[in-house]
């Protein structure tokens, strides 16, 4: 019989390791021997020692922290290619969150796992749709792992910032939306809502930007969003770090619509809270159907939960007859939260949330 999961795949303080092949995923702090799941900054810390991602995550782990600041030996493994590490069998398949997402599967005799890192079901033309792989243990994300958390298409929400455009014409818009994923992202939704004029970018923002066009993602024109050009903004399109569209610099352009695409936008509190005028619900992650049909779709027996609102989403397993277990990893964040800190007292989410 092939060994559980359980005895080869182990939480350990350091993270998620894989004892036989000798390598952590995602792990919060330096190790020997990483497998990266994707390149925000929760999964992807610098200083391994060897390092083994996608090509496309390499290069983005290479804009953010440095040319080769991710390990002293660095991999890469182009999707569906398999590897064996001391015995272990190891490929990555798309996860379909952002640019060079992949899920990590594992094969240890004739046992399979499968570590979804953050993913999302629904197509977004910045990057490669998740690929369901049959498993014994399923380990997911739960950032959205409640009922009420439905994702409206992404592109209906592109359309309604355009809507906003042409209703003000002398103001303008400002998008909060995360560096990484998001901003490019949200730049194609607004290209296939019609809009192919300029789209103006805080300086946080063009060097991912620039990375995703050379790795063959268009993204139209994109200018470089100076606040000195005061009226020039003045019904523009322009996006910046969540971080920026509270601060000064964004209340120094032209009576501006402050906006934010993120997935908690779907709870109204924390847009009003956070001063968004329209908020836009824009998600990288599994709403809750998307993580419900996930776990039917690869049809592991075991779920295990890496983060996020794990109670739901195991009991939604265990109703389909399957093991759930929540792992509690420390150190994963919501990159869709950065800079977008929970509203006090909000935390008592399940009765807040306006569905
Ligand atoms: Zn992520
Ligand atoms: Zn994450």
């Amino acid at each position: 019989m092939p060994p559980h999961p359980e005895t080869w795949l182990k939480v350990l303080p350091e993270g998620l390791f894989c004892e036989p092949g000798g390598f952590f995923i995602d792990p919060p702090g330096p190790v020997p021997r990483a497998i990266i799941t994707h390149a925000h900054a929760d999964h992807a810390r610098p200083g391994h020692g060897a390092v083994l991602a996608s090509p496309e995550t390499m290069a983005l782990m290479d804009v953010r922290m440095g040319e080769g600041r991710s390990g002293a030996q660095r991999q890469v493994l182009p999707y569906g290619e398999p590897i064996t590490l001391d015995g272990v069998r190891v490929w990555l398949q798309p996860a379909g969150h952002v640019l060079g997402s992949a899920q990590v599967a594992m094969e240890w005799q004739g046992s399979r796992a499968v570590v979804s890192g953050d993913y999302k079901r629904v197509a977004d033309p910045t990057c490669m749709g998740f690929e369901p792989i049959a498993c014994d243990v399923f380990v997911t994300e739960a950032t959205f792992g409640l009922p009420v958390f439905r994702h409206p298409p992404a592109l209906g929400e592109a359309a309604r910032l355009l809507d906003s455009v042409r209703l003000f014409p002398e103001r303008t818009h400002v998008i909060g939306c995360y560096a990484l994923g998001k901003c490019q992202r949200l730049i194609a939704l607004l290209r296939q809502a019609g809009w192919d004029g300029p789209i103006h970018l805080h300086g946080a923002l063009i060097p991912l930007c620039q990375a995703y066009e050379r790795m063959g993602i268009p993204l139209g024109e994109l200018r470089p969003a100076t606040v000195a050009a005061k009226a020039e903004l003045a019904g523009a399109i322009v996006l910046a770090p969540p971080s920026a569209i509270a601060d000064r610099w964004a209340r120094r352009l032209a009576d501006p619509v402050v906006c934010l695409a993120s997935g908690w936008m779907r709870v109204r509190q924390r847009a009003k809270a956070k001063g968004i005028e329209l908020p836009l619900v824009i998600s990288d992650h599994a709403d809750w159907d998307e993580l419900c049909a996930t776990l039917t779709e690869v049809d592991a027996p075991e779920i295990w939960v890496t983060h996020g609102r794990e109670e739901a989403l195991i009991h939604a397993a265990e109703q389909q007859g399957r093991r759930g277990r929540a792992l509690r990893l420390v150190g994963y964040g919501d990159e869709d939260d950065a800079g977008v800190e929970a509203v006090p007292g909000e935390t008592a989410l399940g009765g807040k949330v306006v569905a």
